[in-house]
C-alpha cells in the first residue's frame, strides 16, 4: 500500500514565523519514512537558533503590543475561526496522521482529529466561565485577582497523537494570551504544516503564533532561551527531566505531560468479558501508543485463569491492517526505531521469566514489510520485569496477579509513573475506595471516558501540571493580587 500521495506532495521544508512560511537557514534535514511500507517519503527540513530567535523576538512584540490584556472575547474568536477550520479539514489532517503515524484511517479521523477538535471545543467552553478579573469577597470590590499571561509559551510536542497535543496547547495558550512558539515532533512534520495552514487562515497578529520544524537539539535550546517564559511538554519522562533542568536556571514555569505505565485493575466481581476486551482494546489503540494506554492488567487471583483464557483470545483474533484502509483493525507503529525497541521489550519479557500467551517477537502475520508489532499478551509478568515497569508504547499487555485489595493499591502507589490507573469492579464502595486511594492523575472506573474539558495529567514521573478546560487556561496564566484602589485626590 502506497503512502498517501497528496500527503507525501506536502511541503516540509519551510516553517512558519511571524507570519510566513521561511526556509531555514541552515541546510538540515530529518528523513521521513512510510510506517506501513518502511519507504522514504521525503524529508523535512529543520530550524535553528536563528529560526528560533526570529520566532522569539516577533512572539515578544506581540505580547509589548498588549495582545495579552485585551479581552478574553477578542481572542475567542480566533479559537471559533479555528475550530471551523479544522473541521472543514478534517480528512485531510486524518489522512495526514494515518500516513505519518499508522493510525488506521478511520480511527485517525474520529479519535486523532476528532478529539483535538474536541479539546479545543472544551476550552472554548471553559473560556466562558473564566474572566481576567475575579473579586472573591462581592462585599470588598477593592481586593481582586487578576489573571494574565505567563508570557511567551514554547510548546514541545509528540508523534503519537500529533494534532491533539498540539490543540490541547494551542487552545489554552490563546485564551490566556500567551504568543506562542510551537515546536512539533520531527516524525510528524505534514500534520504540523497543516495545522499552521489553518491557523494562518484565522488572522492572528502575526508572531503570536510560531510553528518551527526541528528535532531534539532545537527542543533543547527552546528550553533555556532567554526569552521563552513558559515551556509546555508532551513527550517521554527522560525528555520531561532534560526541560525541566535546562528550564531551572531562569525558573521558566514548566507544564509537563509525561509517559505513563497505567494499571488497569480487574477486581474478582468485575464483568470478566467486558473488563478484559476492553482492557486489551486500551492497551492495543494506536498499535499501543498512547500515553495513557492501559498497559498493565492486574489481575486478581479468582478470575486470572479465565482472563488469561479470554486475553489469548482477543489478541489472537486482533486484526491487523494498512493505515489506509478502512475499519477498526490495528496499524504499525511509527518507526524502526519504535519497532526495535519494543522488540527488546518482548525479549527482556521472554528472557526475564513472563509466560507468553499471544503474540511475541517478529513482525506481524501477513506482512512482509512495514512496521507491524504482533498484538502480544504476557501472563505471570512480576514486579521486577522490565515488561512491568516500563512504557512499551506498542501493543503489548503484561498481566500481573494480586490477592487482596490491599495489595494493587500499594503496588500501583509503588510505581514510578502515575498518569491513569483503570478500576474494573461490580462494587460501587469498592471503586470509589480504590480511586480516592490510587496517586495517579486519571482514574476510570468500568470503561467509562472522561469528559471533554476535564483534567488531563500525571503525577510522580508522569509529569507536572493538567491540561484541557479550564485547568489547561490557568496552566499559562499568572494571577495578580490587587488590594485597594487609586486614592480621589
Ligand atoms: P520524546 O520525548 O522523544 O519527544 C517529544 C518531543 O520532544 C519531540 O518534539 C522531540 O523532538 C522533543 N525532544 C527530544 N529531545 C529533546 C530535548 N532534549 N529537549 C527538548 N525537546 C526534545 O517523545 P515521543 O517519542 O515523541 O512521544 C512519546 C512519548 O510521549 C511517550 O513517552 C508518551 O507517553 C508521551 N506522551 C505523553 C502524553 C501525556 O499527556 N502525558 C501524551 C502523549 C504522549
Amino acid at each position: 500500500m502506497s503512502f498517501d500521495a497528496e500527503i507525501t506532495a506536502l511541503q516540509v521544508d519551510q516553517s512558519f514565523i511571524a507570519g510566513h512560511w521561511c526556509v531555514p537557514v541552515l541546510d538540515k534535514g530529518f528523513d521521513l519514512f512510510d510506517p506501513a511500507s518502511e519507504t522514504a517519503v521525503g524529508r523535512a527540513h529543520l530550524c535553528g537558533i536563528t529560526e528560533l530567535d526570529r520566532a522569539v523576538q516577533a512572539a515578544q512584540a506581540v505580547l509589548k503590543n498588549g495582545w495579552g490584556r485585551q479581552d478574553i472575547a477578542n481572542r475567542l474568536v480566533y479559537l471559533d475561526r479555528l475550530i471551523e477550520a479544522l473541521d472543514r479539514n478534517r480528512l485531510l489532517l486524518a489522512r495526514s496522521i494515518s500516513a505519518e503515524v499508522g493510525s488506521p484511517i478511520d480511527f485517525a479521523l474520529a479519535q486523532q482529529v476528532g478529539t483535538a477538535i474536541g479539546h479545543l471545543q472544551a476550552t472554548q467552553a471553559a473560556a466562558q466561565t473564566i474572566s481576567q478579573d475575579r473579586t472573591p469577597d462581592p462585599a470588598k470590590p477593592t481586593h481582586r485577582e487578576r489573571y494574565e499571561p505567563v508570557g511567551v509559551a514554547a510548546m514541545i510536542t509528540p508523534w503519537n497523537w500529533p494534532l491533539n497535543q498540539i490543540a490541547l496547547k494551542f487552545g489554552a495558550a490563546l485564551v490566556a494570551g500567551c504568543p506562542m512558539i510551537l515546536k512539533p515532533s520531527e516524525y510528524t512534520p505534514r500534520t504540523s504544516v497543516l495545522f499552521a495552514r489553518c491557523v494562518q487562515e484565522i488572522g492572528l497578529p502575526h508572531g503570536t503564533f510560531n510553528m518551527l520544524l526541528g528535532g531534539a537539539e532545537l527542543g533543547a535550546a527552546m528550553s533555556s532561551y532567554q526569552g521563552i517564559d513558559l515551556v509546555s511538554f508532551t513527550g517521554s519522562t527522560d525528555v520531561g527531566r532534560k526541560i525541566s533542568l535546562a528550564a531551572a536556571p531562569d525558573f521558566k514555569r514548566c507544564i509537563l505531560e509525561l509517559g505513563g505505565k497505567s494499571p488497569n485493575i480487574l477486581f474478582e466481581n468485575c464483568q470478566v468479558e467486558t473488563a478484559v476486551q476492553q482492557g486489551l482494546a486500551h492497551c492495543f489503540r494506536n498499535a499501543g501508543q498512547s500515553c495513557n494506554a492501559a498497559s498493565l492488567m492486574l489481575v486478581q487471583d479468582g478470575i486470572y485463569d479465565q482472563v488469561l483464557v479470554l486475553a489469548k483470545q482477543d489478541a489472537d483474533q486482533t486484526r491487523m491492517g494498512p493505515p489506509s484502509e478502512n475499519g477498526s483493525h490495528l496499524g504499525p507503529v511509527i518507526s524502526k526505531a519504535q519497532y526495535d525497541r519494543v522488540q527488546v521489550l518482548i525479549q527482556s519479557g521472554i528472557d526475564q521469566g513472563a509466560r507468553l500467551i499471544a503474540g511475541g517477537l517478529g513482525r506481524a502475520d501477513g506482512f512482509k514489510q512495514g512496521f507491524y508489532v504482533r498484538p502480544t499478551v504476557f501472563a505471570d509478568v512480576t514486579p521486577d520485569m522490565r515488561i512491568a515497569k516500563e512504557e512499551i508504547f506498542g501493543p503489548v499487555q503484561s498481566i500481573m496477579k494480586f490477592s487482596h485489595e490491599k495489595q494493587a493499591v500499594d503496588y500501583v502507589n509503588s510505581q514510578d509513573h502515575g498518569l491513569a490507573a483503570y478500576i474494573q469492579s461490580s462494587d460501587d464502595e469498592q471503586a470509589d475506595r480504590v480511586s480516592q486511594q490510587l496517586n495517579v492523575g486519571l482514574i476510570q472506573i468500568n470503561g467509562t471516558s472522561r469528559l471533554p474539558g476535564a483534567p488531563f495529567g500525571g503525577t510522580r514521573q508522569s509529569g507536572i501540571g493538567r491540561e484541557s478546560g479550564i485547568w489547561g487556561i490557568r496552566a499559562y496564566q499568572e494571577v495578580k493580587s490587587i488590594s485597594g484602589v487609586a486614592r480621589q485626590v
